[in-house]
This record gives C-alpha cells, structure tokens and sequence, in this order.
C-alpha cells in the first residue's frame, strides 16, 4: 500500500535514461539492462602482483557508470544488492568463485565513512557473500591514511598516495582460506594491490579481486 502510494507520486525511473520502469528495485529499463558489457569470460590469471586472479564483471561505462554513480551519491543500499545481484549471476559457475571462504570489502576510511555514512563497496560485499553462502566481514583491513579522494588526483599520483594506506587488524588468520576483495570499480588497480599485499601478511591461499566495473 505505502509502495504504491509512493509510485504514484514518484514513479520509478531508469538510473540510467529516466524512462519510467515498473518497480523501483528494478533500478533499470529492460533495454539498459541488456546494454551492459559483460566481460566473457569475466576471470584472468594475474602473475607478479599480490593477489591470483582479477574478476571484473562488466566495461565501466554508460549504464554501468550511472548504477555506481547512484550508489556512491545516494545511500541506495537495495541499489548496493542489485549490483551484487548482477556479479553473483556472472560468476556463481566459476568453481574458483565457489570455493571462497570469506568476503572482504576495500575499506574505506573511518572518517569518510562518517561523511558518507557508508561505504558502497561493502554494501554489494555483504550482499554478494549471502548469495555465495560464505562469511562477510568488515574488520580485517582498515583504511589508516585519510588522504585526498583517489578520482581527484592524476593518474600517476593515486599508487604513491595509496601506498601504506591499509592495515591489516591483529590476530587475523587467514591460513588455508581462499578470499574475495570486492570494490565497485577497477581503475589502476593500486588501491586493490595495497590492501592484498596487507591481506598476503596473513598467508591465505588465494586472494581474487572482485569487481562490478572496469575501465
Ligand atoms: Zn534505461
């Protein structure tokens, strides 16, 4: 009753092109929908960096952009488990997917998490760790450097401010577990390379890298 007084005043729209769509957790028309570029096949091997495999779902661009942008700007947490939703259903065949024990999302720091009162990629973390029926935890690795937003410095500058950003918290134990990192999109890749080489202090036996975009 309430939801559909509520449609009624604001109808639900498309993140992406503002066409009406029939139910708000839609978040997309069925054409936008269909326009995501899924990467095929979404996994590569990665040698010589600290973690074992990259899984980056679909291209950071148009429609993709607008689902992230909404996340990041507005606290959609339903938007946060329908990004899941997409990454569980490109993924939930990959046997190296579904042996992971544990989910962990990139931190962000405590202080723009206060401003921001969430952190987007853990919202989808949390969420993707139900559907793949393993643990979810936020307390592994915290953000100890608050410096500048990566997106406003230049691309050389963002791996030497990221660096020595991360910790990972005492007596983790990680021996013989096999762990997803998840962030909502894959730019240089320092941010995720920083927090694994953290993770790699506690001898998991693989790390995978998971995200909904890359550029
Ligand atoms: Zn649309």
């Amino acid at each position: 009753m309430k939801n559909s007084l509520l449609n009624l005043i604001f109808p639900p729209v498309c993140v992406h092109c503002g066409r009406r769509i029939l139910k708000q957790d839609d978040y997309l028309c069925p054409e936008c929908l269909e326009n995501i570029e899924y990467f095929q096949p979404p996994i590569s091997k990665v040698d010589g960096i600290s973690y074992d495999y990259l899984i980056s779902i679909a291209k950071y661009e148009d429609v993709l952009v607008s689902l992230i942008h909404n996340l990041k700007f507005y606290n959609l947490s339903s938007l946060g488990e329908f990004i899941a939703q997409l990454m569980y259903e490109q993924v939930k065949k990959i046997k190296l997917v579904l042996d992971v024990n544990l989910v962990v999302a990139v931190p962000l720091h405590s202080v723009r998490k206060r401003e921001r009162g969430y952190n987007q990629a853990a919202i989808i973390a949390k969420k993707f760790a139900s559907l793949l029926n393993c643990e979810f935890r936020d307390d592994i690795i915290e953000r100890v450097s608050n410096r500048p937003s990566q997106a406003t410095l230049e691309r050389d500058k963002r791996a030497k401010n990221i660096s020595q950003a991360f910790k990972l918290k005492k007596n983790i134990d990680l021996k013989h577990k096999s762990v997803i990192l998840l962030d909502d999109v894959f730019t240089t890749g320092s941010t995720v390379e920083e927090c694994c080489k953290e993770l790699r202090k506690s001898e998991p036996k693989r790390i995978i890298v998971l995200t909904m975009g890359k550029a």
